[in-house]
């Protein structure tokens, strides 16, 4: 258990008891935890004390590995020496083998090889007593490979002849291909590369499973294979077989040594004179390590792609990739790589023939601290240094650049370097007119060409000394000159060729054989021609690959502007889609509002209609009512006959009309004794009999008839348009109904008095008191009569 893990459980514990109330079993529980707790602590820090513990190392290891992922270098190493200590103690080989590998790792960080051997090496010892073959052999290779760096080649031979000695049937193939590698690696440190091949193909041949590890082992080999054919400049080669590497990665989907061979494939096929490939291979290799952000191969492949220009004559491209590839360095602080970028700008003056520049730059790199770049950059600096001195004829200083320059190529061992820097130094003596020293070193130069194989350098060297000898040891000077003639021939280059063309001319002419002499002469015509036309099928080749790399970029122009054209029809079509949206908000909201409005009017209309409803039903109830009040102020409440009021509005308004020439008669009706029907039957009785009365009445006159309560048991019975006849008519009619109606058992009779506008009468008054005066006659006539007025009426008085 870690502390870490005891931590945490102490939070929640926390966390527990706050929100618990304080019981006694809460108490006794916070209390075990407590001590579970505390054992916890205990046992995390007993543990990486007490080497008895075994699950102690393993622990103090993991924390050692999250200190070196954090870059704590330091700590993480100290603890990894006491995870060592720890599992060394309790004899636990895994994590003694894994703390070897952090400790190899550590090493490497601190840049002591001589540690980082002797921990894989401990590493793999381990792993082979748990028989784990696979992490063996991987950590062998470690093991060997800082060997070789560290230049210990004897001691990684005999580590691999050990395992050779030990390869039997019992082993995985894969293990047996690392074995075989590994010697071909030897090889190849040796700079054996022939063997070196060899063993890489025996390696190929055993490594053909389909899986994962051993197919990326089976790219690493072939790119190892292309590598030796780039030190051997067999350029198809080298492009076959970092071609092969490259199909390996893709299938395996390995974008990072994808992007590592595509760059060392574009060199290939710059060496090639395959510009166009190059570039293209160049531009992959950029595109991988931009998309994986991985700044180290960007800077790299730039300065790939810088090469490629610059050969092709692309200076400003080549300018432009080389600061890139600067600036790129500059960003992740790496100084080997700035140093490379100086050097390349320089060359790249140099080929401008802008030497002061071009100096500029390689002193950048040669004032760059010795510890910061690699012995091999400062060299190519102090190299080129050294050859522009020898164009400008500053053999002086040539002389001290070529010099240490070519220190450094023997220190590191590096003969083809050394074999250059020899002839530089040579050229420089022999410009000081130093020919001892000159001859000497274009010996050296010849001697090292000879060593690693390389013919170009020993032509380069055989010729100037050829035409150093002649005058000591012509004999001699023949012999380079025709073994350089051979090389010359052999591998096509005619500049060369026709350089030893003029030396055997000379030298034969300095012999005395002129007709030999003279032949050369011509053969130097004939050659002089071919490499105008070489160089003019060589112009070609660098201006289709000049037109190519142009129209490359015309394409990539144009991509960039399709895909800025497409930018902008994607942002026209957000637009639109935004507008389309907004459109439709609109729309959408002019519904709304619509519909709002739509329900707001249809709320407001029917708000109207309920109002106007309301107040149609208050008008109709109000007229209803007022219809009733009328009704109810126009009638009499208990015979429902027209009251006296409206009786009296009636005739007035008869009266008031100037025109009232038709004839007008009214009917005065009294009920005879009905004071008597009130005595016998009680005034309830007599009030149905009244209205029973009323209504014979009203139902025995016209529509237009007006038949109005006079007062008591006193009827008025208006009678428009009527002629004084058809009033004695409807009176006689009224009274023969009452006589003949039966009240409910109760006989009535009713007295009549009728009179008529037509006597001269002016007002309703007048014309009522006529009728009552014929109805006075009536009554007095003995009752159940109906009386006309008349004049002599007037005389009698009413009772
Ligand atoms: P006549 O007209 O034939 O001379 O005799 P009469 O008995 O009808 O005479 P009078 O006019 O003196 O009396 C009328 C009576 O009618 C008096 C009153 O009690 C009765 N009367 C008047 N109005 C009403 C009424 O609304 N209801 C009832 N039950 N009786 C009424
Ligand atoms: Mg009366
Ligand atoms: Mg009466």
């Amino acid at each position: 258990m870690s502390k870490e893990i005891g931590s945490t459980q102490h939070v929640e514990v926390l966390k527990h008891t706050n929100t618990k109330p304080y019981t006694l079993g809460g108490y006794v529980l916070k209390c075990i935890t407590y001590i579970l707790l505390a054992f916890a602590f205990t046992q995390a820090y007993s543990s990486e004390m007490n080497p008895d513990v075994p699950v102690s190392a393993k622990n103090t290891l993991q924390r050692a590995l999250s200190l070196f992922n954090n870059n704590q270098y330091e700590k993480s190493n100290e603890l990894a020496n006491q995870a060592l200590l720890l599992a060394q103690g309790n004899n636990n080989l895994k994590t003694k083998a894994q703390t070897h590998v952090l400790l190899a790792e550590l090493a490497s960080k601190e840049k002591n090889i001589s540690k980082g051997i002797e921990h894989y090496r401990q590493a793999a010892q381990t792993y082979a007593i748990m028989q784990s073959d696979i992490d063996q052999i991987r950590y062998l290779n470690e093991y060997v490979i800082l060997l070789l760096k560290n230049k210990n080649d004897e001691l990684a031979d005999s580590a691999v002849n050990d395992l050779i000695g030990s390869i039997d049937k019992k082993k995985s193939d894969f293990f047996n291909g690392m074995v075989l590698s590994m010697k071909a690696q030897v090889y190849f440190a040796q700079k054996h590369f022939k063997e070196a091949e060899e063993e890489y193909k025996k390696a190929l041949s055993v490594l053909t499973a389909p899986d994962e590890m051993t197919q990326k082992k089976r790219g690493a080999v072939f790119r190892k294979i292309a590598e030796i054919h780039k030190r051997l400049k067999n350029r198809e080669e080298t492009a076959f077989f970092y071609k092969e590497a490259l199909a390996i990665f893709t299938s395996l989907n390995d974008i990072k040594n994808m992007a590592r061979t595509l760059k060392t494939l574009a060199e290939a096929e710059r060496y090639l004179g395959n510009y166009e490939k190059a570039l293209d291979y160049s531009r992959r290799s950029l595109d991988i390590h931009q998309r994986t952000g991985d700044k180290e191969g960007q800077a790299k492949a730039l300065m790939g792609a810088g090469i490629i220009y610059r050969h092709i004559e692309r200076y400003e491209n080549s300018l432009k990739s080389i600061h890139q590839a600067y600036l790129v360095y500059t960003d992740i602080d790496d100084e080997i790589g700035i140093a490379k970028t100086s050097n390349e700008m320089g060359l790249l003056y140099s080929k401008l023939k802008e030497f002061n520049q071009a100096r500029s730059f390689f002193q950048h790199t040669i004032d760059l601290q010795e510890s910061q770049i690699e012995p091999k950059t400062l060299a190519t600096a102090f190299r080129e240094m050294a050859v522009i001195d020898l164009n400008s004829l500053q053999y002086e200083s040539a002389k001290i650049m070529a010099m240490k320059a070519h220190d450094i190529y023997k220190k590191e061992n590096e003969l083809e370097k050394g074999s250059l820097t020899a002839r530089v130094l040579a050229n420089a003596y022999r410009g000081l007119g130093d020919n001892e020293n000159a001859v000497l070193y274009y010996k050296e130069s010849l001697a090292l060409a000879g060593q690693i194989g390389s013919k170009i350098y020993q032509m380069k060297a055989q010729i100037p000394l050829a035409s150093m000898l002649r005058h000591t040891d012509v004999d001699e000077a023949m012999r380079l000159l025709e073994k350089a003639l051979q090389i010359s021939i052999e591998i096509g280059h005619t500049y060369h060729q026709l350089d030893a063309y003029t030396q055997l001319r000379e030298t034969e002419k300095w012999r005395g054989n002129f007709e030999a002499s003279l032949a050369y002469a011509e053969k130097e015509i004939y050659l002089t021609q071919a490499i105008q036309e070489e160089n003019e099928k060589n112009q070609l080749i660098l201006e289709r690959a000049k037109l190519y790399s142009h129209k490359k970029e015309v394409e990539l122009e144009t991509l960039k502007h399709k895909v800025q054209l497409d930018q902008v029809a994607l942002e026209q079509q957000a637009f639109e889609t935004a507008m389309a949206e907004q459109a439709r908000k609109i729309s959408e909201l002019n519904l709304t509002k619509n519909k709002y409005a739509s329900v707001a009017l249809a709320s407001l209309l029917a708000i109207c209609l309920i109002a106007a409803l309301y107040i149609y039903r208050r008008f109709i109830d109000s007229n209803k009512r007022n219809k009733e009040l009328d009704y109810l102020a126009a009638r009499d409440s208990l015979t429902n006959c027209y009251n006296r009021r409206i009786l009296f509005d009636f005739m007035t308004r008869y009266f008031a009309d100037p025109e009232r020439t038709k004839e007008y008669c009214i009917i005065l009706a009294d009920i005879d004794h009905f004071k008597s029907i009130n005595d016998n039957y009680g005034h309830s009785k007599g009030d149905s009999v009244l209205c029973a009365a009323a209504n014979v009445l009203q139902k025995n006159v016209r529509e237009n008839d007006i038949v109005a309560r006079f007062g008591g048991e006193e009827f008025c019975i208006i009678l428009p348009n009527t002629s004084i006849e058809q009033a004695v008519e409807i009176a006689e009619s009224l009274r023969h109904n009452i006589e003949h109606h039966s009240f409910e058992q109760i006989s009535l009779t009713c007295s009549f008095g009728i009179s008529s506008a037509q006597f001269n009468t002016e007002t309703p008054k007048e014309l009522i008191d006529q009728a009552d005066k014929a109805l006075f006659k009536s009554k007095s006539n003995g009752r159940n009569l109906v009386t006309l007025w008349e004049p002599k009426l007037n005389d009698s008085d009413k009772p």
